[in-house]
């Protein structure tokens, strides 16, 4: 299904509300939003299905990770548990001088990006089936990263053994989360000091028109992370870091 006029204005004035001119990514937004509506027929992606809840909650609110000022082109980014490609997939429409690698355990869901990927030709994206405890002790990407993000994966305490030792020291993660995300932060403040990180901020924000709101904690990669971590596949979330 492509996106009705009205979809695409929602989406200019939304996005024109955090400060991004869409106008020239409509296609390939328009595009994306036909191949996620379609393979969401066949197969579950996301529980989101509506027209607005796409336009407002997957592609702007993948958007809002722009309001932290730490993008710049030429960096590279890995998306843990991009699920169809969020947030890493809307930024890398509009952020093609940024690498992004979209991670997911998840093999239809991989492949949904990947297919995403090559219909719109995109070149800054690369789509990597696995778990992200087994890629963080791959050589070549351990510790490689600028920068982590993360949506609806996991708690803070879980996410940082997830994403911290796939970023370079000096690099940051950064991970979304819905209002109420106070009560997360401090259980998870040892695990984060232990993989190498430092809390640096937390920004909260309001979706734009709906104004549910939302929170962009923001993680320094300070010092290595210890080569113990992370623990195997499954142990971060079933015995999370304390
Ligand atoms: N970020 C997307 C998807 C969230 S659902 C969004 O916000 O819409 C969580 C996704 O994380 C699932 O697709 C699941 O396969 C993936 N996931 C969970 N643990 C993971 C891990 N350890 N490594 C890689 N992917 C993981």
């Amino acid at each position: 299904m492509r996106m009705t006029g009205a979809g695409k204005q929602l989406l200019l004035q939304a996005a024109g509300e955090i400060g991004l001119n869409l106008e020239p990514h409509l296609p390939q937004f328009d595009q994306f939003f036909d191949l996620l509506t379609a393979a969401n027929e066949s197969i579950n992606l996301t529980a989101i299905r509506d027209e607005e809840g796409i336009v407002l909650k997957h592609f702007v609110d993948s958007l809002t990770c722009l309001t932290y000022p730490g993008f710049q082109d030429g960096m590279s980014i890995v998306d843990v548990g991009t699920g169809a490609g969020f947030p890493g997939l809307p930024l890398a429409l509009v952020r093609p001088g940024i690498r992004f690698d979209l991670l997911d355990a998840t093999k239809k869901k991989v492949d949904f990006v990947d297919s995403v990927i090559r219909t719109l030709k995109l070149q800054n994206v690369n789509a990597i089936w696995g778990r992200s405890e087994a890629l963080s002790h791959e050589i070549v990407k351990r510790e490689t990263y600028d920068a982590a993000l993360t949506r609806a994966v996991a708690t803070l305490q879980v996410v940082a053994e997830l994403t911290l030792p796939l970023v370079r020291v000096g690099g940051f993660v950064l991970v979304q989360k819905a209002g109420g995300v106070e009560s997360e932060i401090e259980p998870a403040q040892p695990a984060i000091k232990k993989l190498g990180g430092r809390l640096e901020r937390v920004i909260g924000l309001e979706l734009p028109i709906i104004k549910d709101k939302r929170n962009l904690v923001v993680i320094e990669k300070v010092a290595p992370t210890p080569p113990q971590y992370p623990r195997k596949a499954g142990v971060p979330s079933k015995n999370p870091l304390s």
